[in-house]
């Protein structure tokens, strides 16, 4: 993952901790604890690019259903698999994703497993991830985060569409860079860094939306580069 060049102001750290102050106010406060087991998280966080939960889920259930085990997944014909997932958007390039990830897995551990990844420091488990076809920095912080309660923080779309308003990175600043610089506004302290990422998820969906953003309902305006610059 890419390190800031230099620690970021005192002003901006305590910016971070006042949203995450306000929105555990505003949405509560989650229990870090696995969700589902390492492989499923990988696979459907593979899936999940650009495409709804719910056309993620059903592609997840499709090719279980069909394909019962991960060694079956690997060696479905790469037609059927594409078919078993098309709920997900760009079905054929991520079966041969799924295929590779798993004939990768399944060779290095002996079965399909990345348990291995509780043990190893958070540095080298992302450089393992990110090395694998389809997974890129979200999924690999994703898998790290949810499943092995490592410090590190995915930026979604909501997470970054967010931190742009509010001021915590910059206008111009891409999702895969925000990982490294919204990760120093924090504590290494994986259950805050999971109410983060949860609270700014809700937030993203129920007021900070895209196209039109609920400002007057947001307990954040005051604190808001977006709002101070186009609604105050
Ligand atoms: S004030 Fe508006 S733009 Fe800023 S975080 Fe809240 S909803 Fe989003």
């Amino acid at each position: 993952m890419p390190v800031p060049l230099q620690p970021p102001d005192k002003a901006l750290i305590e910016k971070a901790s006042e949203v995450y102050q306000r929105l555990l106010v505003a949405y509560g406060d989650h229990p870090l604890k696995p969700r589902r087991e390492p492989m499923h998280e990988l696979v459907s966080t593979m899936l999940s690019h650009r495409t709804t939960e719910r056309e993620e889920q059903l592609a997840y259930d499709e090719m279980r259903r069909r394909f019962g085990t991960w060694e079956a997944v690997r060696d479905a014909p790469l037609e059927k698999l594409t078919e078993a997932i098309q709920k997900a958007n760009y079905p054929e390039a991520k079966a041969r994703n799924i295929q590779t990830v798993l004939q990768r897995i399944i060779t290095e551990r002996g079965e399909a497993t990345i348990d291995f990844l509780q043990e190893l420091p958070v540095e080298k488990a992302i450089e393992w991830l990110t090395d694998l076809p389809g997974v890129g920095i979200k999924t690999a912080t994703l898998v790290l985060l949810f499943c092995f309660s490592k410090p590190v923080l995915p930026v979604d779309t909501h997470v970054h569409r967010i931190s742009q308003r509010l001021g915590l990175i910059g206008p111009k600043v891409t999702a895969e860079k925000a990982h490294a610089l919204l990760l120093a506004l924090f504590p290494p302290d994986p259950p805050m860094l999971f109410n983060f990422h949860i609270n700014m998820l809700r937030h993203g969906q129920k007021l900070c939306t895209w196209q039109d953003p609920r400002c007057e309902k947001c307990p954040l305006t005051d604190i808001c580069n977006w709002y101070q610059e186009n609604r105050a």
